[in-house]
C-alpha cells in the first residue's frame, strides 16, 4: 500500500508549501507546529503525496468519503451537471434538487414513514444550525437539550451544543500554562446538557446493566429526564443527539435510543437525530437510528456521507408533522448555496450509486471483517483496552500497556489540548502514517477507523497489518 509513484509535474510544489504556510490559517497547530504535507491526487481509499507517496486513508478522511475518494459515478455525474448548470438559487427548481430529495424523503426513509421535506445546506454544521431553527420555530420554544461528548460542528449554534469542551472553537496555547481563550457566549443561552450514555466511563457513576431501574430504565435516561423536568418540558424545543457518538467515539448501549425517543415523545420535545456522521450506509443501515424499532426522530441532519464528501453538502429532513405545520407559512430565508444544482447531481449520483451497490449491507459485512481484525489486536496489544463499533465507523482505546488499564491522559475527551504532553493516538497515527497508513484520532486517547464504504477485505486487512506494527511500538512506551 506504500510506494513512491512519480511526483505530478506541472505544479511547483515549493511555491505551494510558500503559499499555505504563510497565508493559510490551519487547525490544531501554531504555525511553528503546522507540518506542511501537500496531496497531489486522490483515488479510492488512497492520498497521494506531492512527493508521490501513496497513504491508505483509513478513516476516510473525516469518516466522509464514503463511496470511495473520486467514485467514478459522482465524478461523472458533476462533469455532467456542468454541462448544463452553472448556478440556480433556491427559489427554482432543478431535476438534480428534485431527485436528491425525492431519493432521500421517499426511497432511503419512506419506509419509516416519518420523513416530511428536505431542505439542503453546505455543511454538517449549517445543517445543525437549520435544525436549531426549525425545532424552536415549531414549537415556539428556546432551550435545547444537548449531551455530554457530543459533537455538532463548529459554527455558533452547533459549537454550543459541543459536549467536548476541548472542541468549542477555543483557542488552546502550546505553552504548559493552559492559557486559553474562549469563545464568548458560547454555549449560547438555553442549551443545557444530559450525562452520555458512555457505559465504559459512566459519566454518573453507574454500571451497566445494573443501572437500569426495574430493570428497563437507564440511569442516564433517568437523569436526562431530569433534566428536562428540571428546565420545564414546555420551554425545550429539542433533544439534540447522535445515535452513535462519532467524534466523541462510543456506542450507546442497545436500549439508549429507543429510551431517549420514548421519553422525547412523551414529554412532546422534537428529537433531532444528527446522522451527519452516521448516515448513508456508515454504521451498517441507512441511517444509525435504524439500528433501533420504532424509534424514528422528528427532524435529522445529514452531510458527509450523503454526497460522499465529493463537494460541500448537508441538509435537513423535515418530519411530516413540522413540515405541515410549516407549509402554512412563508419561510423568510435563503441561503445562496442550498441545492446548488451541482452539488444535487453529486448527491444524487452518490445515493443511486449506494442503492445498488446496497451500501449499508456491504458496509455491515466489511465492518464484520474490521472489527474482527481490530478485536485481534485488543487481544494481541496490551495498550489496546476495548474496541468498538459498527459498520464501519469503529474506535480503539488506547490505555498504558503496563496492565493497569490506566489512560496515558487522564481526562481524555474533555482535555484542553495544551503543552506538549504525550498523546498515544497522535503517536500512533504518526508510527502509522511512517507506514504508509493515514489515521484521524480522537485525542488523546482514541482511534478512529473508518475506511470508505467501497473499500475490500484486502484493504482493511492491509491497515491492520500496519496497525499492529503501530501498536507494537506503543506497547513499548510503558
Ligand atoms: N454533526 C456531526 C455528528 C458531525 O460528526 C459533524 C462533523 O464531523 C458535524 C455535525 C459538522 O459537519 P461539518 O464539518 O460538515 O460542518
Amino acid at each position: 500500500m506504500t510506494g513512491i509513484r512519480e511526483p505530478l509535474t506541472g505544479v511547483d510544489w515549493d511555491l505551494v508549501r510558500r503559499w499555505d504556510e504563510e497565508y493559510y490559517a490551519h487547525v490544531f497547530v501554531t504555525p511553528e507546529e503546522y507540518q506542511h504535507r501537500a496531496v497531489a491526487r486522490t483515488d479510492g481509499d488512497h492520498l497521494e503525496l506531492a512527493d508521490g507517496t501513496r497513504l491508505l486513508d483509513f478513516t476516510s478522511g473525516l469518516l466522509c468519503v464514503n463511496a470511495g475518494q473520486r467514485n467514478e459515478r459522482i465524478a461523472s455525474a458533476i462533469a455532467e451537471a456542468l454541462e448544463r448548470y452553472g448556478f440556480v438559487w433556491e427559489g427554482y427548481a432543478t431535476d438534480y434538487r428534485a431527485r436528491a430529495a425525492k431519493l432521500i424523503v421517499e426511497d432511503l426513509l419512506g419506509p419509516d414513514d416519518w420523513a416530511g421535506r428536505i431542505r439542503f445546506t453546505s455543511s454538517g454544521s449549517e445543517a445543525v444550525e437549520l435544525a436549531l431553527l426549525v425545532a424552536k420555530l415549531a414549537t415556539g420554544r428556546p432551550n435545547v437539550i444537548s449531551r455530554d461528548f457530543a459533537y455538532h460542528g463548529w459554527t455558533h449554534g452547533a459549537l454550543s451544543l459541543m459536549g467536548l469542551p476541548g472542541s468549542r472553537g477555543i483557542l488552546a496555547s502550546p505553552s504548559e500554562a493552559q492559557d486559553i481563550r474562549r469563545p464568548p457566549g458560547i454555549p449560547m443561552p438555553g442549551v443545557h446538557f444530559a450525562p452520555a450514555p458512555y457505559c465504559s466511563r459512566c459519566p454518573i457513576g453507574h454500571t451497566y446493566p445494573a443501572c437500569k431501574r426495574g430493570g428497563e430504565t437507564l440511569a442516564c435516561i433517568e437523569a436526562t429526564e431530569h433534566v428536562i423536568r428540571t428546565v420545564g418540558a414546555d420551554s425545550i424545543a429539542a433533544v439534540v443527539a447522535e445515535p452513535i457518538f462519532g467524534v466523541g467515539m462510543f456506542h450507546p448501549p442497545a436500549e439508549y435510543w429507543g429510551q431517549l425517543r420514548e421519553i422525547t415523545r412523551r414529554h412532546g420535545i422534537l428529537l433531532i437525530a444528527d446522522e451527519v456522521m452516521t448516515g448513508f450506509g456508515r454504521t451498517g443501515r441507512w441511517f444509525a437510528y435504524q439500528h433501533h424499532v420504532d424509534a424514528a426522530p422528528d427532524l435529522m441532519t445529514i452531510g458527509k456521507g450523503m454526497v460522499s464528501a465529493a463537494l460541500p453538502a448537508g441538509g435537513l429532513v423535515i418530519g411530516r408533522e413540522v413540515a405541515r405545520m410549516m407549509d402554512s407559512y412563508r419561510w423568510e430565508t435563503v441561503s445562496t448555496f442550498s441545492g446548488h444544482p451541482v452539488v444535487m447531481a453529486a448527491v444524487v449520483a452518490n445515493i443511486e450509486w449506494m442503492i445498488e451497490e446496497r451500501i449499508p449491507e456491504r458496509a455491515e459485512e466489511l465492518g464484520r471483517h474490521l472489527g474482527t481484525g481490530l478485536g485481534g489486536l485488543a487481544e494481541r496489544h496490551p495498550s489496546v483496552s476495548d474496541v468498538q463499533g459498527a459498520g464501519m465507523l469503529w474506535a480503539v482505546e488506547l490505555v498504558r500497556p503496563d496492565g493497569s488499564g490506566g489512560r496515558f491522559v487522564e481526562a481524555d475527551r474533555h482535555a484542553i489540548p495544551a503543552g506538549s504532553g504525550f498523546s498515544p493516538s497522535l503517536f500512533v497515527a504518526e508510527e502509522c502514517a511512517k507506514r504508509g497508513v493515514a489515521l484521524a484520532t480522537a485525542p488523546p486517547n482514541t482511534l478512529r477507523i473508518g475506511p470508505s464504504l467501497a473499500t475490500i477485505p484486502e484493504v482493511l486487512d492491509s491497515g491492520i497489518q500496519v496497525l499492529d506494527a503501530a501498536l507494537t511500538e506503543l506497547d513499548g512506551r510503558i
